[in-house]
């Protein structure tokens, strides 16, 4: 099946489309390099340098495809809340260009990165799909919209769609086969990455007063291979049952912020200066998935999502870049 990933060339774009490639999908990947590496595209993959904003090039683009994995969204929630135009405009503009231009050219199915920011502070943990939407900030706003848009899509022009709630992605490729790093990122491993390789002095923790045991947040991260036989399966299965799907894609694992810090401490052998700073606005204390639906439809299961192996992977492609050697 011919595949067009587009965002291809960021982080979890760049771990997708190794995915398909792997699968013996024919890849071509579609981005604007605006946060995407060209050190993140594989010589099997075409490539087309675009962006969803000019239609006729996505158009092109989408000619002869099946199907299209859907990455190239901004993602900063903090800045989400700033500069809401920027959001709207390539996360919602964006959208509905590719789904007109899905739409003229024939594909029948769309995988979309969407997000547990859809579900805002939670009612009751872990969160499943039945979970009340209910977004706190822009970026999850733009991503609940897109959700609805696949909607109509589906029902209107047959598109069918998976829309995968990611909680939160992190870690490198298992076998070291990417290694552009994120720039500027803001999540928290990257940053603790940043710490431990010199790239930046030091983590700041938001906040340490919040009802967990050790008063840091507590989030599910899940590996980015994991997510990226997520997007595989999913689209295995619209396909065959010819239906859409919305699910969770998370470890069902919480982890604290300092306990994240410890297991880099230790993996990394460094000692990643850190600071108690004020809370972050519109970070709930606890964010757990429910991953049940996702495993039962899907026959999906995690890997690669413990911390171990998360901070693992990432310090091999953090090492690298910051010319240290890396010894695990
Ligand atoms: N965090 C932190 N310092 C940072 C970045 C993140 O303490 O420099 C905390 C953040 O407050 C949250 C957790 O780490 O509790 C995960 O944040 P991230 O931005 O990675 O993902 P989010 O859960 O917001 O999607």
């Amino acid at each position: 099946m011919n595949i067009l990933i587009i965002g291809g060339a960021g982080y979890i774009g760049s771990h997708v489309a190794r995915e398909f490639l792997d699968r013996g999908y024919k890849v071509t990947v579609f981005d604007n390099l605006s946060s995407g590496l060209r050190e993140n595209l594989f010589p099997e993959a075409s490539f087309i340098h675009g962006d969803i904003l000019l239609y006729q090039k996505l158009k092109e683009a989408m000619e002869g495809q099946e199907a299209a994995v859907y990455l190239a969204a901004f993602k900063a929630v903090g800045e989400s809340m700033i500069k809401p135009e920027k959001y709207s405009l390539n996360n919602i503009t964006g959208t509905v260009n590719l789904l007109n231009a899905a739409s003229e050219a024939g594909l029948k199915y769309i995988i979309f990165s969407s997000s547990a920011a859809v579900y805002g502070e939670p009612a009751y943990l872990p969160i499943d799909e039945k979970h009340p939407v209910n977004p706190e900030n822009y970026y999850g706003f733009t991503k609940l919209e897109i959700e609805k848009f696949l909607g109509w899509y589906d029902r209107l022009k047959g598109i069918r769609y998976a829309s995968l709630r990611y909680f939160n992605a992190a870690g490198y490729d298992v076998k070291g086969r990417i290694t552009g790093l994120e720039q500027n990122p803001a999540n928290l491993i990257p940053v603790i990455m940043e710490a431990a390789s010199g790239m930046r002095s030091e983590l700041a923790i938001f906040g340490d007063d919040y009802d967990t045991p050790d008063g840091t947040c507590i989030r599910d991260y899940i590996h980015v291979n994991d997510l990226a036989t997520g997007h595989a399966l999913a689209l295995d299965y619209i396909a065959k049952n010819n239906k859409s799907l919305t699910v969770n894609l998370g470890s069902e694992t919480g982890s604290s912020v300092m306990e994240v810090l410890q297991t880099a401490r230790r993996v990394t052998g460094k000692p990643i200066p850190s600071r108690m700073a004020g809370r972050r606005p519109g970070d709930p204390a606890r964010l757990t998935a429910s991953a049940k639906l996702a495993r039962e439809l899907l026959g999906w299961q995690p890997q690669y999502s413990d911390m171990e192996t998360l901070i693992n992977t990432s310090w091999k492609a953090y090492a690298r870049e910051a010319g240290n050697s890396c010894t695990r």
